[in-house]
């Protein structure tokens, strides 16, 4: 009987991967696989995607990962390095970096380096957390075309704050001042995240960033606008089993707190897998479980290792029968929306106990 397992589908992947390249044709593909390839496994998802052009990390380690596993092709640090002690580390391992502040503009004009470093210049276009404001942009450009550390041509890049909220105004501001900035630059651009690849066409330019979509995820936090509708499939499938069926009797509390009391006479399962395996504590009464089947809520809190569902009087779910958490019947975005986050946060959660199953 196994414990909690997070299945990945690694031909559902690459099936995602095609419908994005569907939706934006021509552009370059820098799959993000920051986080651990969010959650799914940094080096079975960067080997799983022969077909990307390149990859996106926010962690020195993670490239480093990534030139350790036989990865060659281009690889980018989407906040760029954090000390001027990584700029040799980025030239011994052909790792590109983005540039979004005085002190790293500094720290490349002051170091000696045996090659330029592949800068991509990040643009604040209106979502105020990285970038060089619009009126710093010039004298940034300037300043890293006099570099010699900096290869020419420069790239330029910014992020998306609302690209998932479909009448939100802002995207649309975003692109318009990113385009207008770097109209006649002569190098590659970048702006779009997934949302942006799937509902902003104008965003695609020559290199486009896809994350949660890729895994099989939507950004968008409304069903009609699911995953599924674009053709999408879930890559993980958390699962776990049955280790106990119980009987439990109207009025009687489950579990820490006894926050749940059961108003029937009915069986209750409980699963091996908790917050110590990265499900989410918070998850409440009635967060459903597939098994066998059937969605089945969840009844009483989550514990550590185990979980608690109500099967219904007449269940004939027994002591080893598999429950999916989410994937495959049962997205995590659904998860996400019980739980008051977003699927993002579930799957790159997942603890060391949970094992990683390759199919
Ligand atoms: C994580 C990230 C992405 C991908 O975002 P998704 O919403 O997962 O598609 C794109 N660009 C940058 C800079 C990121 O950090």
């Amino acid at each position: 009987m196994k414990a909690a397992t997070a299945y990945i589908d690694t031909r559902a992947l690459r099936q995602n991967m095609r419908l994005i390249r569907q939706q934006a044709p021509g552009c370059k593909l820098l799959a993000m696989v920051k986080a651990n390839g969010y959650g799914h496994g940094l080096e079975q998802v960067a080997t799983g995607l022969p077909d990307a052009d390149g990859f996106g990390v926010a962690r020195i380690e993670e490239a480093l990962s990534l030139r350790a596993c036989g990865v060659v092709k281009p690889i980018l640090l989407m906040e760029g390095f954090y000390s001027p002690s990584d700029l040799p580390v980025l030239v011994t391992n052909n790792i590109q970096t983005v540039v979004h502040t005085i002190e790293q503009l500094e720290a490349l004009e002051q170091a000696t380096l045996e090659m330029p470093v592949k800068v991509w210049l990040k643009i604040d276009s209106g979502m105020h957390r990285l970038g060089v404001r619009p009126e710093e942009f010039q004298p940034f450009v300037d300043r890293l075309h006099a570099s010699p550390n900096v290869a020419q041509p420069l790239r330029y890049m910014s992020h998306f704050a609302c690209a998932d909220e479909l009448d939100s105004p802002v995207t649309d501001s975003q692109i318009q001042t990113f385009m207008s900035l770097t109209q006649g630059c002569r190098g590659e651009r970048s702006l779009a995240n997934s949302a942006g690849i799937l509902a902003w066409p104008d965003s695609h330019l020559e290199w486009i960033r896809p994350g949660i979509i890729m895994y099989g995820i939507s950004p968008f936090a409304d069903k009609a606008h699911s995953a599924e509708a674009y053709g999408m499939q879930p890559v993980m499938t958390l699962t776990s089993s049955v280790i106990a069926v119980r009987t439990v009797k109207q009025g009687e509390a489950v579990g820490y707190g006894g926050s749940w009391v059961s108003e029937r006479d009915t069986k209750v399962g409980v699963v091996a897998i908790g917050y110590g395996d990265g499900y989410p504590r918070t998850a409440p009464n009635g967060t459903p479980v597939l098994i066998n089947g059937r969605l089945v809520p969840i009844a009483g809190r989550v514990s550590m290792d185990m979980l608690t569902v109500d099967l219904g009087p007449d269940a004939s779910d027994q002591v080893g029968d598999e429950a999916i958490l989410w994937g495959q019947g049962l997205p995590a975005e659904v998860i996400a929306e019980h739980v008051g986050t977003i699927a993002y946060e579930l799957v790159t959660k997942l603890t060391s106990r949970v094992s990683m199953a390759y199919r």
